[in-house]
């Protein structure tokens, strides 16, 4: 259900009618050959199409009001070849309302220090005219990324690729809705915020559905639906024995398995990319949906669990981005501690819901008692996370404002058997320790639901809030406890004034 292919980046080169047709005639060409460059590159998932160079203010208008308009394209490159009068942008940058990202190259590598001439100075004015094009975007405070180096540089084509990626998420975004089954788990604050402005800020709708309204959905699901997902369970997971076909629980894998197509049918006629439910409003299920979730997660869609419209919408954009890496993403909880002085850790699990595409190895389908919701036991799928480098994002509304806390974490091996856990379950040190980490999340107000990803770094996240243009607060490696807590300061006041700014 994600497909980057269907999008486009386009190579936007500024210039001006200064230096004749001849020097503009080389521009193009060297424009055309960049871009070409980097839609051939392995590292950048997203087409990139080169759009006819830039010479005057309508030409600029025009163009940005094309991006704009356009479904396909997820945001600009642009590039100064020569010096491009930055007034000639104005107009053009105060429409776009696409993402861009600067990229601060120039067509040579090395100065060609034998044959330098000022024909080769006119037409290679990068260093001067990509400065020009970032003081009018300053001036208009704009939030774009800037990426330096030259093009061939395949570190340039990395930073290139998470910024595309970010836009990707950024546009999956638009116009997206998410449901909510139930609303949010009574009395909770951080899962709680204001829909209308976080369809303001982000551009997705927040509306809620009859639990009623689903159940006529699983209800209307064939035994014979039923039966071929439960044997692609049998097929893909290591079902217990009470479970499979002939065994006691049968039934239960049978009613799991009836409302995961019944979400996924009511989910696909409500063209939603994603979802939350409730513990606490569940009348008419027979389970709390478990496996269901986990599996509509690694198909892309966006989960929250307990009325978390907030986290399934964050979710579904890490989908996007991460789309065709390594690794996955999922909803995730903080749920408890290993504070021993030996190495403090993590454990993160939910109730049920955990995206088996973070899964190390074959997940087991198993049921258990739930111990909260008052509904027959719930199938789940249980397994171990990998290790591995990985992020947990959380996106909170502070009342004026949203915003996007991350920390950096390591995920460890889990050396120690947990049988009577049957739940997902990952371990991870938090950078730059489990002290310093939650105490200055805490102090953020970070929430305990995040997402988990092994997918993505801290990089698309700070794209991604610069897009949004929300707040954005990194803990890793390098985090001063201080610096940390002046910066919640200062943001705060930042933003206060900012409106204003
Ligand atoms: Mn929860």
């Amino acid at each position: 259900m994600i497909q980057l292919s269907n999008y486009e980046i386009w190579f936007v080169t500024g210039t001006q009618h200064l230096y004749g047709d001849e020097t503009l005639k080389k521009v193009a060409e060297n424009s055309k050959t960049i871009a070409q460059h980097l839609n051939d590159s392995p590292i950048i998932p997203i087409k990139v199409v080169f759009k006819p160079i830039l010479t005057g203010p309508e030409e600029i208008y025009k163009l940005c009001l094309e991006a704009k308009t356009d479904s396909k394209c997820i945001g600009l490159i642009t590039w100064m070849h020569t010096f491009s009068p930055a007034k000639m942008w104005i107009n053009g940058l105060k429409i776009l309302q696409k993402p861009f990202v600067h990229l601060h190259t120039q067509f040579n590598q090395d100065i060609p220090f034998a044959d330098i001439d000022m024909d080769f100075m006119n037409l290679n004015q990068s260093a001067h005219g990509c400065r020009e094009f970032g003081f009018i975007n300053s001036r208009m405070r704009l939030q774009r990324k800037v990426v330096v180096g030259h093009w061939k540089d395949t570190e340039v084509h990395e930073r290139l690729n998470v910024w595309a990626r970010a836009a990707a998420g950024w546009m999956d975004m638009q116009g997206a809705r998410f449901g909510r089954f139930g609303d949010n788990m009574r009395e909770v604050a951080v899962t709680d915020g204001d829909k209308v402005e976080a369809q303001i800020k982000f551009g997705y709708s927040v509306n809620g559905y009859g639990i009623g309204d689903l159940v006529a959905y699983i209800n209307q699901i064939s035994d014979k639906e039923v039966e071929s997902l439960t044997q692609e369970y049998e097929q893909k997971y290591t079902v217990t024995k009470e479970l499979r076909k002939g065994g006691e629980k049968y039934k239960a894998l049978c009613d799991a398995a009836k409302i995961e197509a019944g979400l996924r049918a009511f989910l696909k006629d409500k063209n939603l990319k994603g979802f939350t439910d409730t513990f606490e409003d569940l009348h008419g299920m027979v389970q709390l949906p478990g496996i269901a979730a986990q599996r509509l997660m690694a198909e892309g869609y966006g989960f929250g669990g307990e009325g978390d419209w907030k986290t399934a919408a964050l979710g579904r954009a890490i989908k996007v981005m991460g789309s065709g890496l390594k690794g996955g993403s999922s909803f995730m909880e903080d749920y408890t501690y290993h504070l021993s002085p030996d190495g403090m850790k993590v454990l993160g699990a939910h109730m049920l819901e955990i995206d088996e595409s973070i899964a190390d190895g074959k997940p087991s389908c198993e049921i258990h008692p739930l111990g909260i919701g008052g509904k027959s036991d719930p199938v789940r799928l249980v397994f171990n996370v990998g290790a591995g480098a990985a992020i947990n994002a959380s996106l909170i509304d502070m009342g004026s404002r949203f915003r996007l806390i991350v920390n950096e974490v390591e995920t460890v091996k889990i050396e120690k058997d947990m049988p009577k856990l049957p739940v997902a379950r990952a371990l991870w040190i938090p950078q730059p320790n489990l002290k310093v980490a939650a105490q200055l999340w805490i102090l953020a107000g970070g929430a305990h639901h995040t997402v988990f990803s092994q997918a993505i770094t801290t990089e698309y996240m700070e794209d991604f809030a610069e897009m949004a243009g929300i707040e954005y607060l990194n803990i890793g490696e390098k985090t001063d406890p201080h610096q940390f807590k002046n910066e919640l300061k200062w943001n705060d006041l930042y933003y206060h004034l900012a409106k204003g700014i």
